[in-house]
């Protein structure tokens, strides 16, 4: 069993694609489940988006402003693995989401689109895979276009990301004149010829760097390409398996998604570099992959997917052991039991009822609210996994109803949207009105639109004075909840709960927060809560 298990933990790759809108995320991810045969025809993942818009109301501000809202999971077999691709929203508004989804995967696979470099989008998730020294592939896209020059884009790369670039290929002219890329490990040529009706294997390769025959056929961009890969090979380092995987070095490979070319070479670094699931930190211990016991942690909630069903579906990553069709279940924070019969996975992109899942996989759990953001479920072990972040806001608006007959409605729509994490909610301690804090405008305007449309409530959303918020603890060492209750009473006027009922200060100005951090020297002020 246990050989079994750790023969399946192997195959796993579980990663995210991240991007700045339009730099062809989309475009790729249909790519690669084309090559690893997935899918057959081309243009299901955009159809796919296409009838998600007709059939789901709230994806009409998406479709406005053509950015993709919710993030979705794929998994497709390659070679002899399991992969699991977890998509991310471009936008900035919903980056909250987006950090959720990175805590779930093991590698990220950043597309870079070749005329604009690195985005202020991918920037900021960076930072995070960053922060939590996520192995990160880079795939420069569009060189069938006129875009800036190879050296000029590895150098930016590489001062934006804080580390080192190792180019796996190099491109050979760009735009009109691209002719194809060098894989500088193979020593090869690989000649592009534009066209999305290419499959795997159909391109034209030729063995070597250098031969008599390129610089005839190629010109001067091959002359070109030559004088910069000889740079390249004299000032970045070697490939270090080890600092790719401490996140220190990223292998960079060129192409074109929209033709099918260099998707191959990144499906396949996936399954050679990228790392299987590995070891979870969780409050109580660390837990192997391999372990017998099933464990897994929520990640993600979304509600009303399909608004004819009401269905609101988890999104959990298995962590360890076996996942079982109709197993029990316990949700270790509420003590509750669950024994989901109808847990769905997610294969190339149609939800199919789940057999067996094992670590890395994401399983969906529909259920009607006894799962919530950063749940830790376990056979019967008491384990709470960590790490799951939550931002504080930047934003707030208070939020009242038209009809005041309405105001259960909106306690209720607000509770499950705030535990979906499409926004927070917060409970003033001195006033009765509720407060929604966001990291991105846009969060309010699709929480007014679905309180609307899922929950038949029209909500007012003003103004509110606060810009700033902190949660606030206080160490046992320090005074613990003594301390803090005494903090909390003293400034109950700015004080809130959130959905978990965690104290949090809210403040007009950064400035005071510097007066009250002076004046209260033992409580902590968190920018940042993770699930415990
Ligand atoms: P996303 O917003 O990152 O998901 O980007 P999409 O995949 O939707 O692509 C944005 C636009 O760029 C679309 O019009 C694509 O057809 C186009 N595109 C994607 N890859 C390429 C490429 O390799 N070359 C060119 N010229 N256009 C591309």
């Amino acid at each position: 069993m246990s050989a079994e298990l750790a023969d399946q933990v192997r195959r796993r790759r579980t990663f995210a694609i991240i991007s700045h809108p339009d730099a062809g995320k989309t475009t790729l991810t249909e790519k690669l489940l084309l090559f690893s045969g997935a899918i057959q025809i081309a243009g299901s993942v955009k159809a796919r988006k296409a009838s998600r818009h007709a059939t789901s109301d709230w994806m009409e501000i998406e479709k406005q402003r053509g950015i993709s809202v919710a993030s979705s999971v794929m998994q497709m077999e390659y070679r002899d693995c399991t992969i699991n691709l977890l998509d991310t929203p471009g936008h900035q508004d919903f980056s909250e989401d987006t950090y959720r989804v990175l805590t779930a995967v093991d590698a990220a696979l950043m597309v870079i689109d070749a005329a604009n470099g690195v985005e202020p989008q991918t920037r900021r998730l960076l930072q995070v895979c960053r922060a939590r020294n996520t192995p990160i592939l880079t795939f420069v896209n569009k060189m069938d276009r006129e875009v800036q020059e190879p050296l000029a884009l590895m150098d930016e790369i590489e001062r934006e990301l804080g580390m080192t670039v190792v180019p796996f290929t190099w491109p050979v002219g760009m735009g009109k004149h691209f002719h194809g890329v060098m894989d500088l490990r193979k020593q090869q040529m690989r000649v592009f010829s534009p066209g999305e009706d290419r499959v795997a294997g159909d391109e034209e390769v030729l063995d070597g760097l250098d031969h008599p025959e390129y610089a005839q056929r190629f010109g001067m961009q091959f002359e070109q390409a030559q004088g910069e890969i000889e740079l390249v090979r004299e000032a970045a380092p070697e490939f270090v398996l080890e600092d790719f995987l401490a996140g220190k070095q990223t292998p960079m490979f060129f192409g074109s998604a929209v033709n099918n070319f260099g998707v191959q070479e990144v499906l396949d670094a996936l399954v050679g570099l990228a790392p299987s699931p590995g070891p979870r930190q969780a409050i109580q211990r660390v837990v192997e992959p391999d372990e017998a016991k099933f464990s897994g942690v929520v990640f993600k909630i979304q509600a009303n997917m399909d608004p004819a069903h009401r269905d609101r579906i988890a999104f959990l990553r298995v962590a360890s052991g076996k996942f079982e069709r109709g197993m029990n279940l316990k949700v270790v924070r509420s003590g509750k039991s669950l024994r989901p019969n109808s847990v769905v996975t997610f294969m190339s992109q149609k939800r199919e009822l789940l057999d067996e899942a094992y670590a890395g996989d994401i399983i969906g759990i529909p259920n009607h609210g006894v799962l919530q953001l950063g749940d830790t479920l376990t056979e019967g072990e008491a384990l709470q996994f960590t790490g799951l972040p939550f931002f504080a806001p930047e934003l707030f608006r208070s939020v009242e109803v038209a009809d005041p007959l309405k105001t259960k409605q909106l306690r209720a729509g607000l509770t499950q949207l705030g535990e979906e994490g499409a926004i927070q909610v917060f409970r003033p301690m001195a006033a009765s009105l509720l407060l929604l804090g966001a990291v991105g405008q846009l969060q309010f305007e699709v929480v007014a639109h679905r309180l609307e449309h899922e929950y038949g409530v029209k909500a007012r959303v003003m103004p509110a004075r606060f810009n700033v918020a902190r949660w606030v603890t206080c160490d046992e060492a320090d005074g613990g909840e003594k301390e803090l209750k005494r903090f909390i009473d003293a400034n109950s006027h700015r004080m809130a709960l959130d959905a978990v009922d965690a104290p949090t200060l809210l403040l007009e100005y950064a400035g005071e927060l510097r007066a009250i951090e002076a004046n209260w020297p033992k409580i902590k002020f968190h920018a940042l809560r993770e699930h415990a």
